[in-house]
């Protein structure tokens, strides 16, 4: 198990393996919030915080919204608004700093492409 958890400790994440890798994105949300993203089923992963904690952002037509620390205001995951979607985001720069240190980082252009860059 690998605990994600925000500056302040009211957000955590439970996931149930260390990322193979995490992602990089260069997109207009992305590149703001300064995340990497490790790519997980809802089902792998436990939100241990109630929803009164957190603040989400959305915007336009996505379909995700960005759930950050109501408090401390670090941006804890994504999480589809379809159900059906089984893929989410969790920020891995929440994750312990000697994990992170190993992991490979992969470059997304998601400004532009869609596809990995490197
Ligand atoms: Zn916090």
């Amino acid at each position: 198990m690998i605990l994600a958890t925000c500056h302040c400790g009211r957000v955590s994440l439970e996931v149930q393996s260390e990322p193979a890798e995490v992602t990089d994105c260069n997109c207009s949300i992305c590149r703001r919030y300064g995340v990497l993203w490790a790519y997980y089923s809802p089902r792998q992963v436990r939100v241990l915080t109630h929803e009164a904690a957190q603040d989400t952002y959305q915007w336009g037509e996505e379909k995700i919204a960005f759930h950050r620390c109501a408090h401390c205001g670090c941006v804890s995951h994504w999480a589809s608004l379809d159900p059906a979607r089984d893929r989410m985001g969790v920020n891995a720069r929440l994750m312990p700093l000697e994990l992170l240190s190993k992991v490979r980082v992969r470059h997304l252009d998601g400004a532009d492409t869609e596809e990995y860059v490197d």
